[in-house]
């Protein structure tokens, strides 16, 4: 697993996905190695990788901008084009795309991944801020995420599809129902939380999706999910009432 700029892009707790991937793959007895992606690291892929880039301010977003704009940025490109599994949460989802343009008015050009670009707050504007539910499908079943979300950002679809409809709270821009992105086993989401802890069936599906790649018959063995699921259900409940 590659922790892309892990030092840099960890916002409300984005390393718990490392965490959870990392646990979730151990109770089955598969060991996981845990690479963190540094500036002017290089990405060495395996054959069976996640991929994790977290969220961060704009300052960290500015300031990695230029080393995700060389071989890092084609690497991954050409890595989410081949089918590897990629998670970028917030910031990260945000420079997966064509470009985000920080408050400040500065357009930081990302990697591309995505038909998406991401639009500044404008000033009489909020932030969008809150607990999110958000329903996805996903190999044809309907499944839901929960999550937290804290961006000024406003992200505009192109061709990129999204990840899911909000259910509740505001998700790409606040308009128009979107939640993140979604091509081929590549995801963007706004939803920190962690993420991955909160919603364990998706944790197993890239887990699953990842080991598929270098085996296509691989099927992860269930695990006892019963604490996780009263978790998801008692926070899915409290933020579709509110
Ligand atoms: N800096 C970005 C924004 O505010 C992303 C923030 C985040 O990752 N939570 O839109």
């Amino acid at each position: 697993m590659h922790h892309l700029y892990a030092d840099m892009m960890n916002l409300y707790g984005d390393r718990g996905n490392v965490i959870s991937i990392k646990k979730r793959a151990e109770w089955r007895g598969i060991p996981v190695d845990v690479v963190d992606v540094k500036l002017g690291d290089s990405i060495r892929p395996t054959g069976r990788d996640i991929f994790l880039f977290g969220g961060g301010q704009d300052r960290e977003q500015t300031l990695l901008a230029e080393d995700l704009s060389g071989e890092k940025g084609r690497d991954l490109r050409s890595l989410s084009e081949d089918g590897a599994v990629i998670l970028g949460v917030c910031g990260g989802y945000q420079l997966m795309g064509h470009h985000y343009e920080t408050a400040d008015g500065e357009k930081i050009p990302g990697v591309g991944i995505f038909d998406l670009h991401t639009e500044p707050r404008k000033p009489d504007e909020p932030r969008l801020i809150g607990n999110v539910l958000v329903s996805v499908e996903l190999d044809g079943s309907k499944r839901e995420i929960v999550g937290f979300e804290n961006h000024g950002g406003r992200t505009r679809l192109g061709g990129s599809r999204p990840l899911g409809r909000v259910v509740a709270g505001f998700g790409n821009n606040g308009d128009d129902g979107t939640e993140g992105a979604h091509e081929l086993n590549t995801f963007g989401t706004y939803l920190h939380g962690s993420l991955l802890p909160k919603n364990p069936w998706l944790t197993d599906h890239l887990l699953q999706t990842a080991l598929r790649r270098a085996d296509d018959a691989f099927t992860l063995e269930p695990l006892d999910d019963a604490t996780e699921k009263r978790a998801f259900a008692s926070v899915a409940e409290r933020v579709r009432r509110n």
